[in-house]
């Protein structure tokens, strides 16, 4: 069905607080395990309908943020949440002491059962107040960041139309950009500490009342990590300094040289050829047509999935005046359609939008067939690394986005996921330190910061202020608002160059490999799912110095 025909009504929470009550006492009456999975089923349908409505209300309320019925409809869900998401848990807690647990297991997976564990551990009603306290905080650094104002040419900008200037090839206009860039951080840098203060008093708050000796544990709990920890998490820093660190520092020698520049500052983040970084060509509608060809080419799969995607009108991705901001993939339980939403602005990212959004909505394409539900519930360390890799496998057809410069954009892509690494361990490590010693002060906070930066991007100079006095964290928004959340980026961008190794020597194979780590999905453990489809999982001791061998040699050949 067509999304625009998909039919909406307000879901009734005080019905589906009946049917969960129902729910729940049919599964304590159940007289075994089949059983208990038969009425199950009914759970799927029940959670399935809530949440396809809810997220069709969102949906349009994002692609029209004037519209006002749907954004009634965006609030109504907002506030009724949390207290569904109780009904959820309440639900899974009969179903987790289960006397037939080991039947149900066999059907469901251990790994549903681990989450469900988790998501008992992260919550209780005690912190409800203190959760609402920390998602206002949240909101107050968006609101923040999203407020600014920046002058620029008789003109009004906010932060993410600077950006363009930011990357300009032009070196005075990106002087410029980022002198306007830096002074409004600095314009508000007392409230940004001030915020962030809250925050980490707030979550160690949590952390405490839960029983915790800090807020690393929950944090760890509450992102779901169901099979390592932080001292798994810490090894793979080291090997990242040890190996990766002194390949990056190459990348970028090269990268300085090719810009002409006799010394590289956080200034040319993001600039990558001297001429400018390859911009697609085409329209957006070009480019959308163009995305289907090339599934239409990759294999049978992706085909399927795209003519699914295309025939239904599961994208809103033209931008538009009344649309929200941002990007992203989501899914429509009860029509088995995922849905990507994004704002197309003519820079390389439109083709991400294709590649990465895409590789989202393929793995939830492709789950969605699977019957157990639970098997959907990936982490964030593996569902990108279903994005990730797509952004490689569609490698062969950038000619056709690109046109002459689309080697250009092979080589920017690969050393941009390179030189990636260290900035997204540091922050990862920066978490660990903060929440660690939650009574830092700001300037502590900063000069933890400052010295990270020395050991994970020595190849930077520090000439401005903002920088020296190592405030660049706060516009990193996971920092604030989604705490140690970006290892997983890390994490999936090393097995998505496993990938792209794996292809160039023989794309058939690994290719093969993607769709199996696809359809696995949520229904192992990460490290057993990497071993099955012939990844290495990246905790390995070693595993980073291989990758790097091999990362040198294609990097070498390519410029
Ligand atoms: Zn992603």
């Amino acid at each position: 069905m067509k999304f625009r025909d998909m039919p909406y009504r307000r879901v009734d929470f005080e019905e589906v607080r009946r049917k969960f009550q129902k729910l729940t006492e049919e599964l304590q009456s159940a007289r075994n395990g089949q059983e208990q999975f038969e009425i199950h089923q009914r759970y799927y349908e029940l959670t399935g309908e809530v949440e396809t409505f809810s997220t069709i209300a969102s949906i349009r309320h994002d692609g029209d943020t004037t519209d006002s019925y749907y954004r009634e409809e965006n609030d109504y869900y907002d506030v009724s949440m949390p207290a569904y998401q109780d009904m959820v848990l309440a639900y899974q807690k009969i179903l987790f002491q289960s006397p037939y647990r080991k039947e149900l297991e066999q059907k469901i997976g251990q790994v549903a059962f681990k989450n469900m564990e988790l998501s008992f551990k992260g919550f209780d009603p005690k912190i409800i107040g203190l959760m609402q306290e920390e998602n206002a905080l949240a909101t107050e650094y968006s609101n923040l960041l999203a407020g600014a104002q920046i002058e620029w040419e008789g003109e009004i900008l906010n932060l993410s139309l600077l950006t363009p200037y930011l990357q300009s090839q032009d070196q005075k206009i990106r002087n410029k950009a980022y002198k306007k860039y830096t002074a409004y951080f600095e314009s508000v840098g007392e409230e940004l500490d001030l915020i962030y203060d809250r925050l980490v008093k707030n979550r160690t708050e949590q952390a405490k009342i839960l029983g915790y000796k800090n807020y690393v544990e929950l944090g760890y709990y509450r992102m779901n990590r169901n099979s390592y920890g932080p001292t798994e998490v810490e090894k793979f820093r080291e090997q990242i300094k040890k190996d990766f660190v002194p390949f990056v520092k190459k990348v970028q020698e090269r990268r300085k040289a090719r810009l002409g520049l006799d010394k590289l500052t956080h200034k040319e983040e993001g600039v990558y050829f001297p001429q400018g970084n390859p911009k697609p060509i085409g329209t957006p509608e070009e480019i959308l047509k163009c995305g289907q060809e090339m599934y239409g080419k990759l294999s049978s799969e992706t085909k399927e999935f795209m003519d699914f995607m295309m025939e239904n009108e599961l994208f809103d991705v033209l931008g538009r005046k009344t649309k929200s901001g941002g990007g992203y993939m989501t899914y429509l339980p009860n029509y088995h359609a995922p849905f990507i939403f994004a704002n197309f602005n003519g820079t390389s990212g439109d083709v991400d939008v294709i590649t990465h959004e895409c590789g989202h909505a393929f793995q939830g394409y492709l789950s969605g067939m699977d019957p157990i539900r639970e098997h959907a519930e990936i982490t964030m360390e593996t569902a990108e690394i279903h994005s990730m890799s797509m952004e490689f496998f569609t490698n062969p057809w950038m000619e056709d986005f690109f046109g002459e410069r689309y080697k250009d954009f092979l080589n920017m892509q690969l050393e941009d996921a390179v030189i990636f690494i260290p900035y997204g361990t540091m922050v990862d490590e920066f978490q660990h330190m903060i929440y660690e010693n939650p009574d830092m002060t700001p300037k502590q906070r900063h000069e933890t910061w400052r010295k990270l930066e020395e050991e994970y991007r020595p190849y930077l100079s520090y000439e401005d202020s903002f920088f020296d006095e190592g405030r660049i964290w706060q516009k990193q928004r996971h920092i604030y608002m989604s705490p140690f959340y970006y290892i997983d980026y890390v994490l999936a961008q090393i097995c998505a160059f496993q990938y792209k190794i794996w292809m160039d020597e023989n794309y058939e194979e690994a290719w093969s490999s993607y769709l199996e780590l696809c359809r696995l999905s949520a229904s192992d453990f990460y490290g057993n799912m990497l071993k099955k489809v012939g990844l290495k999982v990246p905790f390995e001791e070693g595993s980073i110095k291989e990758i790097v061998n091999k990362l040198e040699v294609k990097l070498a050949e390519k410029i």
